[in-house]
């Protein structure tokens, strides 16, 4: 009989401790509070509710709480939270101040228990809603840099100019699994690697929570890790549709990043606004109870995602009414409901609720113990609003230099024909294409307004591609005709052919073509997509321009990766840039010219087809031989460009690829070392990636799993010997019975192109 080593994964937290100063603080408080207070504190409303405007949903500029509404909202209803801009708008630090001090003013001083409101914002890639913000590489592109330190740096900055903006409380990081690139929000994530996204994820809890935790500190704000769980592996690719997902394979990919983001300290979560094996997530006890309180031991509060409650009963057809999707929810363990617009409703509903015996005393009071813990952590209490003055750093050079680090390591280097990059001199040079000349495709969306379609307005003092490349070779020799570009449509986003031939003729006088092609800004359901192939208009503009002979530098600047198999083999070199914010075009540039030596790596799969959209860990029946192995069906040799692959202007040599042992114990720690020699007479950075194959297992192992990596400077003519120490228990897998399982057996460990199988008894 095989014997199993059983790790705990799953454990429960018991608070033995004396109960705290706060604990003591939220309980006196509790102890005062009516029904109606307490539904309160678990309503949280869009900001557009109690500003001043024409109705709920819509404001009047410039941003002002109008004194009817607030007094309505946070006084006779006694709201204890507040999102969002108003009417999707970014704010100067002095607006947001004012405002915010506004409604703690009337929260604190018109209510008898002088309850703070918390108030709480996207602020996904530097400080999303306030004007002058630092906009950084979203998620993605910062993954791309393979150093977490970017990740860190990234949500210091975005805690202390979000505090900056008077708001305390960042419902980022997103810390889902981005597996599938037809998903509109792939970009929002750290990619399809489950150990990418809990190495990234971890830093920007530190980042944004403090590395001591505490959130009191005015430089730091909570994090609000989204969206539990599962929510992009979806079967259509589409955002919000249904999921069916396995409980091992939720628990060993999609929820092992939350586990070790709520080990971090993350205090508070969102939930999934999609559904799973059927079961919408804000109506799922087992997966926020049994899972995430129990088994996780996560004691912050659950935030449900917007408008989801609602949905349960309009939506998603589980509640006959709206009263039963509010019973399902606060009773499944929705501490805290983002209603956001017809918060009377959802009040009424569950005061009514208690009182008919529907919801317990007992569930409402463990919910608002939470919220009110959670102020009290904050400061809320003592320093209900933080003031721009006292933030000298907002927007700052040194902020800069930040986010045009984590771009400039992030951007990745994919095809490099002849070593045509860098381009040295003075050469004359086309930009073209849809993405050449704006803001808005460096950030992507969540960027001073949801969808990003105000960038341009906002960002105008940075560089655009092709103004970062005039600065570096002279405005002369840099034109720019955009051949085709992007028309709003809708809700959607067309295109259309601007003037290729223009384009044409002006890349027959230049020596190189910048070809700048990929999306333009989505996110959520405006970025559900039928077609993974780039815009035929793209591809169009990219076949005409190969016809004139001049080599092309492909820049692809993209959400998720969309289809190029047509085009790409007529290009001299590739650069994906993602999503790179303000600083995306200098970085790009300074890689262009040689200033920088590129060291991104992609984080996701670049797939060459739309029917092959595998993440790397695939399992081997993905590819499957004959028995002479004389027919390769389908498999890996179908991507356009792997995972963690990622060209250099060095170049590296592997060898003398060791580990300490043979065989292990299950208590052990493996040693696994290499040599990597940087042969070039360039200094360069190279990210060395460890892989480990379970040879066979009661499930059947994945192809490979990442299991740590580092990225390191190594000079010119250097040669440097990289040690991973692996304990054993890092080899597990989740089986079939939900156990995160060590067996015994054989593994092999693959760095580059070398291989060490080991066995563990
Ligand atoms: C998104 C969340 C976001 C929330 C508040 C939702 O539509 O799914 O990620 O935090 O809106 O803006």
């Amino acid at each position: 009989m095989r014997y199993i080593f059983i790790l705990f994964l799953f454990f429960s937290c018991t608070n033995q401790n004396l109960k705290s100063d706060i604990d003591q603080k939220v309980d006196d408080i509790i102890s005062q509070m009516t029904l109606e207070e307490k539904v309160g504190q678990m309503t949280q409303i869009n900001l557009t509710v109690i500003a001043k405007g024409p109705n709920k949903w819509e404001s009047s500029f410039p941003m002002e709480i109008d004194d009817n509404k607030a007094n309505r909202a946070l006084v006779e209803f006694k709201v204890g939270s507040v999102l969002n801009t108003i009417n999707n708008t970014a704010q100067k630090p002095n607006v947001w101040f004012n405002n915010i001090s506004k409604i703690q003013d009337i929260a604190m001083n018109k209510n008898r228990l002088g309850i703070p409101v918390i108030y709480g914002i996207d602020a996904i890639h530097g400080t999303t809603y306030t004007d002058g913000a630092t906009m950084f590489p979203q998620q993605i592109t910062t993954a791309a840099s393979w150093n977490p330190e970017n990740a860190y740096n990234m949500a210091l900055v975005c805690a202390y100019e979000t505090r900056a903006s008077s708001i305390p409380w960042n419902f980022s990081p997103v810390l889902d699994l981005g597996l599938d690139p037809r998903f509109s929000r792939q970009f929002e994530t750290f990619g399809e690697d489950p150990l990418l996204v809990e190495r990234f994820g971890v830093e920007m809890i530190k980042g944004y929570q403090g590395l001591d935790n505490d959130i009191s500190n005015k430089y730091n704000v909570a994090a609000c890790m989204k969206h539990f769980v599962g929510y992009h592996a979806t079967i259509s690719g589409k955002d919000r549709t249904p999921a069916y997902i396995p409980d091992n394979v939720l628990s060993e990919y999609h929820i092992e990043p939350f586990k070790k983001a709520i080990d971090a300290g993350a205090k508070t979560v969102m939930i999934n606004s999609g559904l799973i094996n059927g079961i919408p997530v804000h109506a799922d006890y087992n997966l926020m109870i049994n899972v995430l309180r129990n088994n996780l031991g996560f004691e912050g509060v659950i935030l449900t995602d917007w408008e989801d409650i609602r949905k349960l009963h309009d939506r998603d057809k589980v509640a006959e009414t709206q009263k039963e999707a509010v019973k399902m929810a606060i009773n499944a363990g929705i501490d805290m409901s983002m209603v956001p617009y017809e918060y009377e409703q959802f009040f009424n509903d569950l005061v009514q609720l208690v009182n008919e015996g529907e919801v317990s005393m007992e569930r409402i009071d463990d919910a608002v113990k939470r919220i009110l813990k959670l102020k009290f952590e904050l400061d809320l209490f003592e320093n209900p609003v933080t003031n721009y003055e006292e933030y000298e750093d907002f927007g700052s050079k040194k902020h800069h230099q930040l986010a045009y680090k984590a771009a400039s390591e992030s951007i990745t280097l994919l095809k490099n024909n002849n070593d045509i990059l860098p381009l040295k001199g003075k050469p004359k040079i086309l930009v073209t294409g849809p993405n050449g000349n704006n803001m808005r495709t460096l950030n992507g969306a969540w960027s001073y307004s949801w969808q990003g379609e105000l960038t341009d307005r906002f960002a105008g003092d940075f560089n655009t591609i092709y103004e970062a490349l005039q600065n570096n070779y002279g405005r002369n020799n840099v034109k720019y005709v955009s051949g085709v570009s992007y028309k709003e449509n809708g809700s959607y986003y067309d295109m259309v052919e601007d003037n290729i031939n223009a384009a044409v003729r002006e890349a027959r006088n230049s020596d190189y073509i910048v070809l700048c092609l990929g999306e333009n800004t989505y996110t959520e359901k405006p970025g559900d997509l039928n077609d993974l192939n780039l815009h035929q208009l793209q591809v169009k503009l990219a076949k005409k321009l190969a016809e004139t002979g001049k080599p092309i530098i492909l820049i692809l600047n993209l959400g998720r990766p969309r289809l190029i198999s047509d085009i790409e083999p007529l290009m001299s070199a590739v650069i994906n840039v993602y999503l790179p914010g303000n600083f995306g075009g200098d970085a790009l540039s300074d890689i262009i010219s040689g200033d920088v030596n590129p060291s991104g790596k992609l984080p996701y799969t670049y797939p060459a087809y739309p029917n092959s959209l595998l993440p790397y860990y695939y399992k081997p029946s993905e590819v499957q031989n004959n028995a002479q192995g004389a027919y390769n069906y389908v498999g890996e040799v179908n991507n356009l460009y792997d995972f963690g692959f990622g060209l250099s202007y060095s170049e590296f040599i592997y060898s003398d690829l060791k580990v300490n042992k043979d065989q292990f114990g299950f208590n052990e720690t493996i040693k696994i070392s290499v040599n990597v020699e940087n042969i070039s007479e360039i200094d360069g950075f190279e990210t060395i990636q460890l892989y480990s194959s379970d040879l066979y297992a009661s499930v059947t192992p994945d192809i490979k799993r990442l299991r740590d990596f580092s990225k390191v400077e190594i000079k010119a003519g250097e040669k440097k010997t990289i040690t991973f120490d692996l304990p054993v228990d890092e080899l597990a897998f989740v089986n079939a019975d939900n156990q995160l399982v060590v067996e015994p057996g054989n593994f092999k460990f693959t760095i580059d192109r070398f291989s060490k199988e080991i066995s563990v008894r």
